[in-house]
């Protein structure tokens, strides 16, 4: 299995739009950072985990020609803002299936509801077939099976994918006990790193590396990296020799 790092920064991105900080106007491609998402591919599979605002860009830069579903962690803008843009695949293969957590999927529906219109529909509206996504049920996609693992966003429940070693999991500030069991045995770890200053919603770098120490993963990759977080070549000095900062368009095997 692949997994393909489409965009790797927090909500801004990297360059933050008008930001003079030297971090932004780094000429080093690791410190560009596109909205969070990344495309897991295996055998004639494909899938998509959250669709941001640079979901097209994403799409044309890592040369992905097909997907068979979209996996949603959360609601927020970051991760749900480029769904328009998945018309060409509709074009393509008709309807695409979506996987979110029956609150993601009503707040889907207000932020685009042309898609989910029933009467009158614009012929050439992005289409879904939504597939819910509950605690403690895993779920097939091809071949493979994703177990969703709940997290806290501050007071907001988001979920985060297990499928077989490798897991993902983004905007993460909490996690209970049962959940951080289901990650045991994982071999690649990819967990969100905001920056070094605590955040109210979001491990900043001391908790994703306790975090990692906790589960003990072969290697793991830091995601949803704010500019304060430094310059990527200074950062990945300091980190321990099993992680990471992942980057835009880093593709790993799993
Ligand atoms: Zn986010």
């Amino acid at each position: 299995m692949k997994v393909y790092f489409l965009g790797t920064g927090t909500s801004q991105g990297i360059p933050v739009i008008g930001s003079h900080h030297s971090v932004c106007l780094s000429d080093d491609f690791k410190d560009k950072r596109l909205r969070v998402s990344v495309w897991i591919h295996w055998e004639d599979y494909s899938y998509v985990i959250d669709c941001g605002p640079d979901f097209r860009q994403q799409m044309l830069a890592s040369k992905c020609q097909s997907i068979d579903g979209i996996l949603f962690t959360h609601e927020h803008a970051d991760h749900t803002a480029g769904l328009d843009d998945i018309r060409p695949f509709n074009f393509r293969k008709g309807a695409l299936p979506i996987f979110a957590q029956d609150r993601v999927v009503e707040s889907l529906k207000k932020r685009f509801d042309y898609i989910f219109e029933t009467e009158n529909r614009y012929p050439g509206a992005p289409s879904v077939i939504v597939n819910e996504i509950e605690n403690n049920k895993p779920f097939l996609i091809g071949n493979k099976m994703a177990e969703p693992i709940s997290v806290w966003h501050g007071s907001l429940q988001v979920f985060g994918f297990r499928i077989e070693d490798f897991a993902y999991l983004t905007d993460v500030k909490t996690i209970d006990e049962p959940e951080i069991d289901k990650l045991k045995g994982v071999k690649v770890l990819v967990i969100n790193a905001l920056r070094e200053e605590p955040h109210a919603t979001h491990f900043n770098l001391q908790e994703a590396l306790d975090f990692i120490d906790l589960i003990q993963p072969e290697r793991a990759y830091l995601t949803h990296i704010s500019h304060l977080l430094g310059f990527h070549a200074e950062v990945e000095k300091k980190l321990p020799k099993n992680v990471f900062l992942a980057y835009d368009n880093l593709e790993i095997t799993i």
